[in-house]
C-alpha cells in the first residue's frame, strides 16, 4: 500500500485566505493545493486538509507496558502497539526515524487495518490496552479518535506515548478517549528544542498539564543525550518542572540514549549519569524516579517503608508487595499503581506439552551485548493452525515454562520478549515447519526494529523437518 493511497478529510484545520491551516499541532502548516505540512502525512487536496495515514500503521505488535515508560499502570500487562508514519518534530537523535521521516519510509513497512480490526484483534489476543506509540499518534489524530472510542466501548484502555507537541484543543479532545499519557519531554531548554528538535518547548509543557489536570495517568520520560542534556543543571531543572507543574508521585523516567539518525557520533549515556539524575531527581522530592534502557534499577519501592512493591528486570514486571485493596503490604500506604481488573483472558498462554508437539523447527538467540529485547513475527503459511512456542534458557540449562502463541490459518502476528533475569542466556523458539519466523533484535524499548536479522551466531537454526 502507498502513502497516498486512500486520504481522508482531515479533523482540526480552517481555510486561511487560499490555504489551508492545520490545526493538529503548534505548527499551524499553512498548505496550498497538492502540498503537505511538515510531517509529511496531511496534504491539501482540492482546498480540503486530509489525512494520508489513516488506518495505515507499521506491524501491530504485542508488548509489555513498561515499553511505553509506563510503570504505575497495569504493571506487566500486554499492550497491543500501534505505530504509524510521520511526526510533527524531525529529532536529530530520533529513535524511530525510519518510520517518523516520511522521506526515509520503506513503503513496505505499511500494514492497513480499520478500527473494527484493531479493536477485535486486542479482544481475540486477550490484550486489554491499546497503546498509540513509536512515531508519534499525534498526527495520527482521526484514526486514533476512531479506534480509541470503539476500544473504550468494548472495555479497552488507551495509552498515548507522545513528545505531544499537540495543539491545547486536539490534546483536550484526547482526553475524551485516551486513559494515559507517557509523554517524553525533551528538554526544558527551549533553544535545545528549536535547534534539534525543530519543534518549541511551551505547548508541549502546557498541553501536558492540561492533561494532567483532566485527572489522567501521566508518565514523564526524558532521554538523557550524552553531554547534551545530561547535565545536573539539566536535570534539576526537569525535576522542578515535574514538582511545581504536576506531583511529586508522577513517575519520571531518565532514559538511555543509542546513536541513531543524524546522532551516530554520540556514544551511548553512560550509565552512572542515569543514576546520578535518578539520585538528584529524588534528592529533591520527586517519588518515583526510573531509569529507561538500562535493566537494573527499575524496581518501585514504597517512598514510606522502603518496601519493594514492583519488582522488574528490563520489561518485565512482577507485583511483590501490593495488598488487594493496593496498599504497601508493610506500612499499609497507597502503593500509587493502578492495576486492571482481569477479563479472565490471558494474552499469552502456558503450553501444555500435548499442544506443541508438532513444534518441531527451533532457533535459539543468545542475550548479547546491550542487545536484551527482540521482536518475533510468526507468518502461518498454511491452511490448519499452527503455533510459536517460546522458552527462556538460563545458565546451567535451566529452561522457564514456555509462552505459547497461537497462528490461526493464514495469519501473522508479532511480539516482543525481552531478558527477564540476570541469569537468562536466551531463548528458544519452536514452531511448525509451516510456520515461518523472523527475528529483529531491539537495541532499545520504544523503538521499532525493521530489519530482520536471520544470520550470525546469536540467531542458530538446531533443528528442522
Ligand atoms: S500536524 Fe503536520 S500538518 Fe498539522 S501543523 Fe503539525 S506538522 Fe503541520
Amino acid at each position: 500500500m502507498k502513502l497516498e493511497d486512500m486520504p481522508i478529510k482531515a479533523a482540526m484545520w480552517r481555510t486561511a485566505n487560499s490555504k489551508v491551516e492545520c490545526l493538529l499541532s503548534p505548527r499551524h502548516c499553512k498548505m496550498n493545493v497538492g502540498q503537505k505540512g511538515f510531517c509529511g502525512v496531511r496534504k491539501n487536496i482540492e482546498g480540503t486538509l486530509h489525512s494520508l495515514t489513516y488506518g495505515k500503521t507499521v506491524q501491530l505488535t504485542q508488548e509489555t507496558i513498561e515499553t511505553e515508560a509506563v510503570f504505575h499502570y497495569a504493571p506487566d500487562a500486554p499492550i497491543l502497539s500501534l505505530g504509524n508514519i510521520g511526526c510533527m518534530l524531525a529529532c536529530d537523535f530520533c529513535q524511530n526515524w525510519k518510520t517518523a521521516q516520511v522521506k526515509h519510509l520503506d513503503e513496505k513497512e505499511i500494514h492497513y487495518h480499520t478500527p473494527e480490526q484493531v479493536v477485535d484483534i486486542a479482544l481475540q489476543r486477550g490484550i486489554q490496552i491499546l497503546s498509540w506509540t513509536y512515531n508519534d499518534p499525534v498526527v495520527w489524530f482521526e484514526f486514533v479518535m476512531d479506534t480509541a472510542r470503539l476500544a473504550r466501548q468494548k472495555g479497552l484502555k488507551n495509552l498515548f506515548k507522545s513528545s505531544f507537541f499537540i495543539s491545547l484543543e486536539a490534546a483536550a479532545e484526547l482526553c475524551n478517549v485516551i486513559d494515559v499519557f507517557s509523554i517524553s519531554i525533551k528538554s526544558m531548554d527551549e533553544a535545545f528544542y528549536r535547534r534539534l528538535s525543530k519543534g518549541w518547548l511551551p505547548p508541549v509543557l502546557e498541553a501536558t498539564k492540561l492533561v494532567f489536570a483532566n485527572g489522567k495517568h501521566v508518565e514523564i520520560s526524558n532521554l538523557l543525550i550524552t553531554d547534551l542534556n545530561d547535565s545536573e543543571d539539566h536535570v534539576k531543572r526537569m525535576a522542578s518542572w515535574v514538582l511545581d507543574n504536576l506531583s511529586d508521585k508522577v513517575p519520571l523516567h531518565f532514559v538511555r540514549f543509542h546513536p541513531d539518525y543524524k546522532y551516530t557520533h554520540v556514544p551511548r549515556t553512560p550509565v552512572e549519569r542515569l543514576y546520578r539524575a535518578r539520585e538528584i531527581a529524588r534528592g529533591m522530592g520527586i517519588k518515583y524516579c526510573y531509569i529507561g534502557n538500562v535493566c537494573e534499577w527499575v524496581n518501585t519501592q514504597c517512598p514510606n517503608c522502603g518496601h519493594c512493591l514492583v519488582k522488574r528486570y528490563g520489561l518485565n514486571a512482577y507485583i511483590t508487595g501490593i495488598t488487594e485493596d493496593n496498599r504497601c503490604q508493610k506500612c499499609g500506604m497507597e502503593s500509587n499503581i493502578i492495576r486492571l481488573r482481569s477479563t479472565g483472558v490471558e494474552a499469552t498462554n502456558v503450553a501444555r506439552n500435548d499442544e506443541w508437539q508438532g513444534a518441531v523447527s527451533e532457533k535459539q538467540f543468545k542475550w548479547h551485548g546491550d542487545i536484551n529485547l527482540v521482536h518475533i513475527v510468526g507468518r502461518n503459511e498454511s491452511d490448519i493452525p499452527g503455533i510459536v512456542v517460546c522458552q527462556r534458557k538460563y545458565e546451567k540449562d535451566k529452561e522457564a515454562a514456555p509462552v505459547v502463541m497461537p497462528l490461526p490459518p493464514r495469519e501473522e502476528w508479532r511480539f516482543s520478549i525481552s531478558k527477564g533475569d540476570p541469569l537468562e542466556t536466551g531463548i528458544t523458539i519452536k514452531h511448525q515447519p509451516y510456520i515461518h519466523v523472523q527475528l529483529f533484535r531491539e537495541l532499545d524499548r520504544a523503538h521499532f526494529p525493521t530489519q530482520p536479522d536471520m544470520d550470525g551466531y546469536e540467531w542458530t537454526q538446531v533443528e528442522s523437518s
